[in-house]
C-alpha cells in the first residue's frame, strides 16, 4: 500500500475509533473504498496493511487518537461535529458552539407530566447539540402553590427520563438577589408600589389608565416596599412594573412584579414574605444564570416583551427568547383543576395512575423514557399545539421496546384441555429474533389452558411451539392428541399455558381518561387472565409481550398494566 494510502487509511481509522471507542478493518477498508474508488479492485492486497493499522488504533488510548488527528487529519476532525448538529430540532438563532445555555425551569407545584417532558427534552438537547449547558431551575417563588413533594417528584421524572443536567438549582436560592433588585427598580422609577383594590386595578387596566399611586414619588414607593415586608396585610400593596397602560398587550399594562405571600416556603419557611411573580423572576434569573436561548410555551407568548421590557428597565442582558407549541394527549388531562377532583373523588388512584400522562403514570404504564424522548423530538420544534391521539407514543413505544420485550403465553377465559402424546418439556424462544434466549416449559401430564375463545368450536389447532393437535369436547374442558409439526396444516396458531405453575394475574387495561370532556367511567378495565409459569420469575417493573394480547408491565405479582396493542 503507498504512503498516502495507508495515511487516509489511518485518519479513518482514527476518526472512526474516536467516535465509536474502536474500529474495526471493514469498516476502514469499505470507508476507504467510499473515498478512493479506484482502490476498489485491489481490496484484498490492502487488508493486511488496514489490519495492522486498524491494530494500532485500537490499542491507542482516546487522547492520543484525538492529538493525532488534530496534527495530522485535521479536516477528519470536523465530520462527526457537523453530524452531531444537524439534530432532529431546527438550529438556534446566534448559537455559538460551546457557548450554548438553555434551562428548564419547572415549578414545584405539581406532579412532572408529558408537557413538562417536552420542554424538558428541547432544552437539554439543545444544550447537547451546541456542546453547551442546560440548567435545571426549580422556579419556586410563589409558596402557596409549592411543596418538597413535588421538588423530589420533578427530580424523579427527569432522572427515568435520563436527562442530564450541568447545573441544579432553586429560583429561591436567589432571593436576596431579586429582592434587591426590585428595590433598585423602584429607587429608579421603574417599578412602585400599588395599593389600590383588586377591582380598581383590573378596573384601570381596561380602561387603559394609571392609578394614583403610580403619580407618587420614588422615595414614597421606597417607603412601601419597606412596610411590605412589614406591616401590610396580604393582598394589600403589590409592586407594578411601569409599562404601558395604553398597549395593546395586556401583559403591558403595569403587571405585578411582587406580592405579599404569607404562606411557609417549603425551604425557605418564613424568612420572607414579599415574593417575585413568576415574570419578573424568569427574566432575572435568565439573565444571572448566563442563560443564552430561554424557550417558553406558546401560551406565555404575549408575556414575552414584558421579559425584554424588563430587562431593558434593569440593564440587564437578553437572552434570546423562542417560543414552541405544547403538548397533550387527546382525553388525558395534565391540569391540576381538572385532575384534582378525580383523585379527591376516588375516580382515580393517584398521579401514577396508568392513564394520566404523567411521568409516573407512563412509566407504570410501560412507556419507555427513551421512547418520550424520540417522541418529542420527532414532533419537532412546531409552534402549533400539538393534541397528539396518545396512539402516536404508543407506535414510538412499541418500536422501542419491542426487541427487548419477551414473549409470554397468557389465556383470558381458561379452557383445559388434556392433551396426549406431548413431550415432557417445549423449549420457546423469548422472542422471534433469537436475541432474548429461550425458555424450557414443562408441560406435565399434558393439561394444557387454552383460551376459550380459541378452543370453542375448534376440532385442530396449531400450538405455538408444540405443533398441530386434534380436540374434542369433553364435558366443560376438552381433550384431544397430538397430531405433528407440519407448519403448513393452516390450523389457527394460537398461545396456550400449560397447567402446571399457571399463574392467575389480573391485568389493568387504561383508555382515555376523558371522553367528550367528561370523565369516562369505564376508563380503567380489569381484565383476569392466566400467565405460564415464567412470569413468576420476571421481576416486577419487566415489560412483556403477552401473545396475541399486548405488551404489559408486571405492575405487582399478581398484576400487569396492558400499555398498548
Ligand atoms: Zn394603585
Amino acid at each position: 500500500m503507498d504512503e498516502g494510502t495507508a495515511s487516509r487509511a489511518r485518519g479513518i481509522a482514527l476518526q472512526n475509533a474516536l467516535e465509536h471507542g474502536s474500529t474495526s478493518a471493514g469498516i476502514v477498508i469499505s470507508k476507504l473504498l467510499g473515498e478512493v474508488p479506484s482502490l476498489r479492485s485491489r481490496a484484498g492486497e490492502i487488508a493486511p496493511a488496514v489490519a495492522r493499522i486498524v491494530a494500532e488504533v485500537n490499542a491507542m488510548p482516546g487522547s492520543a487518537r484525538r492529538a493525532e488527528l488534530e496534527s495530522s487529519h485535521a479536516g477528519r476532525l470536523e465530520a462527526p461535529r457537523e453530524r452531531e448538529s444537524r439534530g432532529p430540532l431546527p438550529p438556534l438563532a446566534g448559537a455559538e458552539r460551546g457557548r450554548v445555555v438553555t434551562r428548564f425551569p419547572p415549578e414545584p407545584n405539581g406532579y412532572p407530566h408529558i408537557g413538562h417532558a417536552k420542554a424538558a427534552v428541547i432544552n437539554t438537547e439543545y444544550a447537547k447539540m451546541y456542546g453547551g449547558e442546560c440548567i435545571l431551575r426549580m422556579d419556586d417563588t410563589n409558596p402557596e402553590a409549592e411543596r418538597l413533594e413535588y421538588y423530589a417528584a420533578i427530580n424523579v421524572g427527569l432522572e427515568w427520563l435520563g436527562l442530564e443536567f450541568a447545573r441544579k438549582k432553586n429560583t429561591s436560592d436567589d432571593m436576596r438577589e431579586l429582592l434587591s433588585r426590585g428595590r433598585a427598580l423602584i429607587e429608579a422609577g421603574g417599578a412602585y408600589v400599588c395599593t389600590c383594590k383588586r377591582e380598581e386595578i383590573s378596573r384601570g387596566r381596561r380602561a387603559m389608565r394609571a392609578c394614583a399611586c403610580s403619580a407618587r414619588g420614588a422615595a414614597d414607593h421606597g417607603e412601601r416596599w419597606e412596610k411590605m415586608a412589614s406591616s401590610y396585610r396580604a393582598g394589600a400593596a403589590i409592586v407594578r412594573f411601569r409599562g404601558d397602560m395604553a398597549s395593546q398587550n395586556t401583559a403591558m399594562r403595569d403587571p405585578a412584579l411582587f406580592r405579599i405571600i404569607d404562606a411557609r416556603h417549603p425551604l425557605l419557611g418564613a424568612e420572607h414574605r414579599v415574593w417575585p411573580s413568576y415574570d419578573f423572576a424568569v427574566a432575572v434569573e435568565d439573565s444571572l444564570d448566563g442563560v443564552t436561548h430561554a424557550f417558553r410555551s406558546k401560551e406565555y407568548e404575549l408575556r414575552g416583551e414584558l421579559y425584554s421590557s424588563l430587562l431593558a428597565a434593569m440593564d440587564m442582558r437578553e437572552p434570546q427568547m423562542a417560543v414552541f407549541s405544547r403538548l397533550d394527549f387527546e382525553g388525558m388531562p395534565v391540569s391540576k383543576r381538572e385532575l384534582r377532583p378525580l383523585i379527591e373523588g376516588g375516580a382515580v388512584s393517584w398521579y401514577d395512575d396508568p392513564r394520566l400522562p404523567t411521568l409516573a403514570g407512563m412509566r407504570r404504564r410501560g412507556i419507555a423514557p427513551q421512547a418520550i424522548r424520540k417522541f418529542v423530538l420527532s414532533l419537532g420544534f412546531t409552534r402549533a399545539d400539538t393534541t397528539a391521539p396518545f396512539g402516536s407514543l404508543e407506535a414510538a413505544n412499541r418500536a422501542e421496546i419491542d426487541a427487548s420485550c419477551p414473549r409470554l403465553h397468557m389465556v383470558r377465559r381458561a379452557r383445559e384441555a388434556r392433551v396426549s402424546g406431548l413431550p415432557r418439556s417445549v423449549t420457546l424462544q423469548n422472542h422471534p429474533s433469537g436475541g432474548l434466549g429461550e425458555r424450557s416449559v414443562a408441560l406435565g401430564d399434558g393439561t394444557l389452558l387454552l383460551d376459550a375463545g380459541d378452543a370453542d368450536g375448534a376440532g385442530a389447532l396449531w400450538l405455538i411451539g408444540i405443533g398441530n393437535v386434534a380436540l374434542e369436547r369433553d364435558g366443560d374442558g376438552l381433550r384431544g392428541e397430538y397430531v405433528n409439526d407440519d407448519m403448513s396444516s393452516g390450523n389457527a396458531r394460537v398461545q396456550w399455558v400449560a397447567r402446571d405453575g399457571a399463574v392467575a394475574i389480573t391485568v389493568a387495561v387504561p383508555g382515555p381518561l376523558m371522553v367528550g370532556g367528561r370523565y369516562d367511567e369505564g376508563s380503567l378495565r380489569e381484565e383476569a387472565g392466566t400467565v405460564e409459569a415464567a412470569w413468576a420469575a420476571l421481576p416486577e417493573g419487566q415489560a412483556v409481550q403477552l401473545v396475541r394480547y399486548g405488551y404489559c408491565r408486571k405492575d405487582a405479582p399478581r398484576q400487569a398494566v396492558r400499555a398498548h396493542g
